[in-house]
């Protein structure tokens, strides 16, 4: 406790949590947070106990995701219990300052660490973190302070995203969380009325970049409108739509990491 206190570095588990993943991107926007979500919602599916913590500070989305917004409670240790929507327990930043509120904390990474380790999850089988994108102070933060079994990479197939994405990928191998392999996101559009296949940001960015980087493909999921306009209705694709191909691709990549 000294140790968090002065600020070293101490990595641990999750108390009964059994796996932790987190869920990185290089760039923003490439749609980590949505992947995230419907990654913990397919694991969920094959009938494990999931959680959902959301460590992107500067822009949670959990809340939106998961439609929740309650203020959580905590116990009476002082823990914070997670709220729960579709069977997955969740506790995001967002629920503690608003979905509208800039973060302007001093002390942000203090309260981050603090955060980590007083969460009321009860018994997990997975945890998956919600990493904010790049390969700044929380990436580290989380990385030094709770014992991860790996951590997924998403990418578009675009140069610009792809670039970060190997920049985080490097960060991640430098402070030894393993890498279960990247994800390729928004790859292809197939148009609803004629069924055609587009690549809007290139065909095989990701899949190339895994190979030179020697990192497992993960697998490919299509842009699609669906996925798009789920999320905002906080009713992610795979608790609405069970046995959509949208569905069928979050879930081949939970198969891959459970
Ligand atoms: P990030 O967490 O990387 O910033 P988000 O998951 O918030 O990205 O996604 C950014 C936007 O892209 C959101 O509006 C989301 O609904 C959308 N999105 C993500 N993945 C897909 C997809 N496969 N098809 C269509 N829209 C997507």
């Amino acid at each position: 406790e000294a140790r968090i206190r002065r600020g070293l570095p101490t990595k641990r588990p999750i108390h009964g949590v059994k796996h932790i993943i987190a869920v990185a991107s290089g760039k923003g926007g490439v749609g980590k947070s949505t992947l995230a979500i419907n990654l913990a919602l397919a694991v969920a599916s094959f009938r494990y106990r999931v959680g959902v913590l959301d460590a992107d500070v500067f822009g949670p989305s959990i809340p939106r995701l998961l439609n929740l917004k309650a203020e959580p409670q905590t116990n009476e240790k002082g823990d914070l219990i997670p709220l729960v929507n579709f069977g997955v327990k969740a506790m995001s930043m967002g629920f503690i300052i608003g979905e509208d509120s800039p973060v302007v904390w001093r002390g942000l990474m203090e309260t981050l660490q603090q955060l980590l380790h007083q969460i009321q999850w009860g018994e997990l089988d997975l945890l998956v973190i919600d990493m904010p994108p790049g390969t700044g102070d929380t990436q580290l933060t989380i990385s030094q302070q709770v014992v991860l079994d790996g951590v997924v990479i998403v990418s578009t197939p675009q140069d610009i995203a792809l670039i970060d994405a190997r920049k985080g990928a490097n960060m991640f191998t430098k402070v030894d969380v393993p890498i279960l392999g990247i994800v390729q996101n928004m790859s292809v559009f197939t148009c609803p009325n004629c069924q055609h296949k587009v690549h809007i940001f290139g065909q095989n960015g990701v899949l190339k970049t895994s190979k030179e980087m020697d990192l497992d493909y993960l697998g490919d999921i299509p842009l699609d409108a669906d996925i798009c306009e789920l999320s905002d209705f906080g009713t992610p694709v795979v608790v609405t739509k069970p046995d959509s191909f949208n569905t069928q691709c979050y879930k081949e990549v939970a198969k891959k990491i459970m």
